[in-house]
């Protein structure tokens, strides 16, 4: 088999055998296909697609490629969570510490920024000495011993989408229902979670942009979690907006913290809550969502959940000084505050708009090499549906030069429409695959 057939197959809109897509992901993986080969593969599947049965494949040999967690002997049941990708979706960063001071043992492979969304691993990455790259024996004695543990995919866990992730952020490959359902998919099988709750976004800020797509990616990842035997459930939710006010690594921590400390703005707190509580309802510690719901409540007012944080950066080795006294966090060189250019009631705020912006700002990565400028971003201060008066402060931009200031102040402008009649505020969920 040559991988250069491969490509061709599917370039002409072929179905891939098992065989093909397994020895395509080990050739990937071991380094025997090169990165151009596989943009090359991406790129075909992303134009034509593929079958359920072909990502179902491809999910299975992705999360074969290196070791598939057996998490039984560690804990009774871990869950797990992930989101499809967003603009200023921090919630891994409260929800795993609010489900864990539940009691509830969460098994956490994130990845990196893709695209034009953030990346969990970055954001952690802002804290001083925070390490993702776990071994497999850490993984699970972490788990076992703290019941949190967040890593990335380095090492032995699904080799073949870390390699495949980095490509397709710079590949222009990242908007496909196979190569996102086999990616995410690849890493929760992986990880041995055993329950599993997937967040899937949509909008104009996400890789699915509306709810038809967001339910084919949402089945489509419910039924393959269901085939390799894990409890899935999936949440649709909005992503036309930046979730909470913060986009950008550092800045998205500092908003995290101040929500575990039972502030932060309320669209993000709601947003945590929610899918706390179905991660409390299918890791069986509450019978139904309120139940959790309740529970998650607790955890986020009497200071647990935050305890819970402060623990999992300890034990990864990040500098707790920083997240106690989040003023050490490095500010960049240049804040300004950006007026709004006119008043009336905000249509739009185009999430995708900004995080390319952030992402410009040096928020995240062009090519696969780029160093992340951790303390770049913007706070965007107000929401759809909210009026505003010219003048009034729409954003605060954190950048690391004039020159990226005054290009993102323009295309931050760009990001907004304005309306004379009332608008309606934007949902936050639309509903549940269960
Ligand atoms: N999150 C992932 O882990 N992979 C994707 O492809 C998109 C979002």
């Amino acid at each position: 088999m040559r991988a250069v057939d491969l490509i061709i197959k599917k370039r002409d809109k072929g179905i891939l055998t098992r065989e093909e897509i397994e020895f395509f992901v080990e050739g990937f993986t071991s380094g025997a296909i090169p990165d151009y080969q596989a943009a090359a593969w991406a790129m075909a599947v992303l134009l034509n697609g593929m079958t359920d049965q072909e990502t179902t494949d491809l999910t299975l040999a992705m999360a074969h490629s290196g070791e598939v967690l057996d998490l039984s002997g560690a804990v009774k049941i871990a869950v797990d969570k992930h989101s499809t990708g967003g603009v200023g979706d921090k919630t891994t960063l409260v929800v795993e510490p609010l489900v864990a001071a539940c009691g509830l043992p969460v098994g956490k492979m994130s990845g990196r920024g893709l695209g034009f969304s953030g990346g969990t691993l970055d954001k952690m990455e802002s804290i001083p000495g925070f390490n993702i790259n776990l071994t497999r024996e850490q993984f699970i004695s972490q788990l076992a011993k703290e019941g949190l543990v967040l890593a990335g995919q380095s090492g032995d866990l699904a080799p073949a989408d870390g390699k495949m992730y980095a490509l397709r952020d710079v590949t222009g490959t990242v908007q496909s229902i196979p190569l996102i359902a086999s990616s995410v998919m690849s890493k929760k099988i992986a990880a041995g979670a055993q329950a599993i709750v997937l967040d899937v976004k949509l909008g104009n800020g996400a890789f699915m942009q509306n709810l038809e797509e967001g339910r084919k990616l949402a089945e489509l990842m419910v039924s393959i979690g269901k085939l390799s035997g894990r409890t899935t459930v999936a949440l649709l939710s909005d992503m036309n907006q930046p979730l909470g006010f913060a986009v950008g690594n550092a800045l998205e921590v500092k908003e995290a913290i101040e929500t575990l400390h039972g502030g932060g703005p309320h669209d993000f707190r709601e947003h945590c809550l929610v899918v706390a509580s179905q991660l409390l309802r299918v890791g069986g510690k509450a019978p139904s969502a309120q139940a959790g719901r309740e529970l998650a409540e607790k955890a986020l007012t009497d200071g647990s959940a935050w305890q819970a944080f402060r623990r999992l950066v300890q034990i990864q080795g990040g500098d707790v000084s920083y997240v106690d006294h989040t003023e050490k966090f490095p500010l960049a060189p240049i804040i300004e505050t950006v007026p709004a250019p006119q008043s009336g009631t905000l249509k739009t705020i185009h999430a995708r708009t900004i995080g390319e912006t952030s992402v410009e700002m040096g928020a995240g990565r062009a090519v696969k090499s780029d160093a992340i400028d951790h303390r770049v971003g913007i706070i965007v201060h107000r929401k759809v549906g909210e009026q505003v008066k010219a003048g009034d402060p729409v954003f605060t931009i954190h950048a690391n030069s004039q020159a990226s200031l005054a290009q993102a102040r323009q295309r931050l402008l760009s990001a907004l429409e304005f309306s004379a009649a009332p608008v309606e505020e934007l949902p936050l969920f639309y509903g549940v695959i269960d």
